[in-house]
């Protein structure tokens, strides 16, 4: 445990899938030789494979109390990165067709039309409670800071063994295999300690993501997760105790075939719970209980939260 927790909470239902948080972040800090194929943060459509491909049945976290170390994602299945054929110009195209990459499912919906559905879930590091990735590292490279909980590599120490992105289960720490050591999302903590939010915070457009101390009572992160509880971490049952939390996404509604609305929403509670387990469904009874509010003109702190310009306090 560290004395303080930095946490994220990210408002799905806000997101417009337009990767500006992953480009943000690798404009910052993924611009060098061997990283070509990271993504720190990134956004993959739902359902889908997800980025790395199928990274949730690849295995790590916890069980029984010890460190499961899992498979060692291949390149491809985070995409080879791409080479352009600059002869070609104005018309380049990558030099060997992709067949696999970043949100490659980008926008690839499930459902029986017209009751078709999808969401995007942007994926940064969740600078874990209990990091599966320090507990795995025999060199003691990884580390949590006492100040602030970011979990960091030290790139000193790291000899590119690779135990942490096994063990990770959001295989989150990727390995640079010209400087043969593993690199991950540091929080953008040189621009926290100045006051500044993570790169991916501060350019959403979407204003989908909140930042702050979990344990500042004024803060929206803890407004969100502590008061209101209806942000909830991906995947809890791994344990790793994840500081990035979600607002889960609200349903459109199904339609019959003249297209009227009514019924039930259209993305399966059940996959919700797959993700963000079974507290989902009163999560979202409250999300719904509180808009509908809101539409009546009554007043609502949470809604107010959740649409406001105050997103973070660090
Ligand atoms: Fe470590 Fe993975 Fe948790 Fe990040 S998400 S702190 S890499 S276990």
């Amino acid at each position: 445990m560290s004395k303080r927790q930095l946490a994220m909470v990210i408002d799905i239902n806000k997101c417009l899938g337009c990767h500006t948080c992953t480009i943000a972040d690798k404009n910052m800090w993924l611009r060098g030789e061997g990283q070509e194929y990271m993504c720190w943060n990134n956004v993959e459509t739902r359902p889908g494979k997800g980025f790395p491909a199928n990274w949730e049945r690849l295995g790590g976290g916890w069980k029984d109390g010890e460190i499961h170390l899992g498979k060692l994602p291949a390149l491809e299945d985070y995409g080879i990165p791409w080479s352009w054929d600059w002869e070609q110009l104005p018309h380049i195209a990558p030099q060997v067709a992709p067949t696999w990459g970043p949100n490659w499912e980008e926008d690839v919906g499930a459902g029986d039309y017209p009751n078709v559905w999808y969401f995007y879930l942007a994926r940064p590091c969740n600078h874990c409670t209990k990091p599966a990735c320090v507990a795995a590292c025999p060199r003691k490279a990884v580390y949590k800071r006492d100040e602030d909980g970011i979990v960091l590599i030290d790139q000193e120490r790291c000899r590119g063994y690779r135990y942490c992105v096994r063990a990770c289960p959001y295989k989150k720490p990727y390995f640079n295999a010209i400087r043969y050591k593993s690199e991950k999302c540091i929080f953008c903590f040189p621009r926290v300690e100045q006051g500044v939010p993570p790169a991916c915070v501060g350019q959403c457009p979407g204003r989908i993501r909140f930042f702050g101390y979990l344990d500042d009572r004024e803060g929206p992160v803890y407004k969100l997760v502590k008061e209101f509880q209806v942000a909830l971490p991906l995947h809890p049952e791994l344990v790793t105790e994840p500081n990035v939390y979600y607002i889960p996404p609200l349903s459109p509604p199904r339609v019959d075939a003249q297209g009227r609305p009514g019924g039930e929403g259209r993305i399966p509670v059940e996959y919700l719970e797959s993700l963000f387990g079974p507290q989902v469904r009163q999560v979202l009874s409250r999300l719904e209980a509180e808009l509908a509010a809101a539409r009546l003109g009554k007043p609502s702190e949470l809604v107010a939260t959740l649409i406001s310009n105050h997103r973070w306090r660090i």
